[in-house]
């Protein structure tokens, strides 16, 4: 039966549920305290003529992606041109480069060139990770983890061993690769999750199928084409969107939701799904309505917030790949420093996305688009003299890859964005850029549970319940959402905005 059903957030979880609820026949409106669509998976465009986007840039697991589309009788190739990306990234180490190619076999014969049989172990590792992204997509993500009753079935039970979710991801890795720069391809995909390889379950090697077999995509125009690929559709069922119009409040009653204050409005909804940030949005009840208090979120183990850069050059800048990980020092100190540590990273490793290198649209001509971004502790004081003095570590990197050294000479725009922005423009729980870490005891039914235990009608999606994030779970996350609202007894309801 038709609900009025409200969501609060216009970033990828939000625009699923919207899409989904609006598909479902529901009458849908969304809420969104920006001036436009996406959450961190913005775009913005510069008077110079450059394109950023804000967040994603990792065009993983499309086949994810892909269903969304085909839920509702679509495809990517309708709204974006996919090209896949080759090499599909660059590792750079200290001593040297690791250039990962698209193709599965010279990817392994790069493997087993680096190491005697890392090779065959490459295809054992993979097949391994083939079965586990199987399984997780068919048996796993989909659920709304009320609890783990929904996953005793003989089926999930005798996949449950070859899932190896009690070995740890660092031990698994191991087992297969020894040189350095193998186990650092095979482990900074779960820097996506959010966790340290220490404290991930080695059924997130997943990812590693997920992204380096089913490949690095990149969508003409940028991620944000995605974002206006799911409005449209969103629209194209029925959904209405507003935007600058925050949600102030979220009022109940008799164990419901009655209305959203939106712009000292009160307007009626039978239904809402929070795809805003989940501590933010539960700041928005009373306390008494709220799944949970201060003490559990600040027991939880944040993903990490990060300091960006975004950057025009007025040259093109060489011996850069669309995708560039400098990782010239250990990954463990940079983790340490932003899980136990909680401090500003006295080695860090980052990321340089230069975009341009596919796509001449998101710059100037000849001139070159590049995002730096270095994850750091949420919650760290992040003035603009510490932002400067990560920029200089980055920048000097830079020069010595480019071979460029009058690199900062070149930049005609330039933008940072760091902890305090994330607060300021997602409402994000100590300036957080990725949710939570997905570490075992916040996997599944351990993630912040997907509906309010005490108003009936209120559930949450996005990056902080399941299945966590990225944007691939983001989507998955909106469409369970907007399924559970379909499960609700019909109700009544008056007015209309
Ligand atoms: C820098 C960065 C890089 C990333 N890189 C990748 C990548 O390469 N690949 C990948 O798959 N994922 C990546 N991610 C993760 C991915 O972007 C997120 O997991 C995903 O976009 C989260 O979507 P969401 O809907 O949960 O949250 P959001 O995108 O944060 O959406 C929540 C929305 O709610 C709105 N909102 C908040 N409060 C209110 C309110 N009171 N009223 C109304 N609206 C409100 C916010 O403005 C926001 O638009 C990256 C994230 C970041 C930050």
């Amino acid at each position: 039966m038709k609900k009025k059903i409200a969501i609060i957030g216009a970033g990828v979880s939000g625009l699923s549920a919207a899409a989904y609820a609006a598909k479902a026949g529901h009458e849908v409106h969304v809420f969104e305290k920006n001036s436009q669509p996406g959450g961190r998976a913005r775009q913005f465009t510069t008077a110079g003529g450059y394109a950023f986007d804000m967040g994603p840039s990792w065009y993983w697991m499309p086949d994810v992606i892909e269903r969304f589309f085909r839920d509702f009788g679509q495809s990517a190739a309708d709204f974006y041109d996919l090209v896949p990306l080759d090499p599909q990234f660059d590792l750079i180490f200290s001593d040297g480069c690791l250039s990962v190619p698209r193709d599965y076999y010279q990817l392994r014969d790069l493997c087993e060139s680096l190491e005697a049989g890392a090779g065959r172990k490459f295809e054992a590792f993979m097949l391994s990770a083939r079965y586990k992204y199987e399984a997780g997509m068919q048996d796993f993500v989909h659920k709304p983890c009320h609890s783990w009753w929904e996953f005793l079935s003989p089926k999930i039970a005798a996949s449950a061993i070859k899932l190896d979710l009690l070995t740890g991801f660092r031990k698994y890795v191991k087992k297969y690769f020894r040189h350095p720069w193998l186990t650092a391809l095979m482990e900074f995909p779960v820097i996506f999750l959010g966790a340290s390889p220490k404290d991930i379950p080695a059924m997130y090697s997943l990812m590693n199928y997920g992204g380096l077999v089913l490949g690095t995509w990149y969508p003409m125009g940028g991620f944000y084409q995605l974002i206006l690929a799911m409005k449209s559709i969103a629209e194209s069922q029925g959904a209405r969107f507003y935007f600058d119009s925050p949600v102030e409040r979220i009022v109940s009653q008799d164990g419901r939701v009655e209305s959203l204050v939106v712009q000292g409005e009160a307007i009626h909804f039978d239904a809402v799904i929070a795809a805003s940030d989940y501590h933010h949005t539960e700041s928005l009840l009373d306390e008494t309505q709220r799944n949970y208090d201060h003490v559990y979120w600040q027991s939880r183990t944040f993903a990490p917030s990060c300091l960006i850069y975004y950057l025009g050059f007025r040259e093109s800048l060489p011996n850069l790949k669309h995708h560039n990980l400098f990782f010239e020092h250990e990954l463990d100190a940079h983790i340490d420093d932003i899980y136990k540590e909680k401090q500003w990273p006295r080695q860090p490793l980052f990321y340089a996305c230069c975009p341009s290198k596919t796509d001449a649209g998101v710059a100037p001509p000849g001139h070159e688009n590049v995002f730096l971004l270095m994850p750091l502790a949420p919650g760290l004081d992040d003035g603009e003299e510490v932002r400067e003095l990560y920029f200089n570590n980055m920048i000097t990197r830079l020069e010595k890859q480019t071979g460029l050294t009058h690199l900062r000479s070149l930049i005609d725009f330039s933008k940072s964005y760091c902890v305090r922005d994330f607060v300021q423009d997602y409402n994000a729980f100590q300036g957080n850029a990725y949710g939570l870490a997905n570490t075992l005891s916040q996997t599944a039914v351990g993630k912040p549970a997907m509906r309010n235990r005490k108003l009936s009608n209120l559930f949450y999606a996005g990056q902080l319940t399941v299945p966590g994030p990225g944007v691939p779970p983001s989507i998955i996350s909106g469409k369970i959402a907007a399924n559970e609202v379909n499960k609700l007894k019909q109700i009544q309801y008056e007015g209309a905005i």
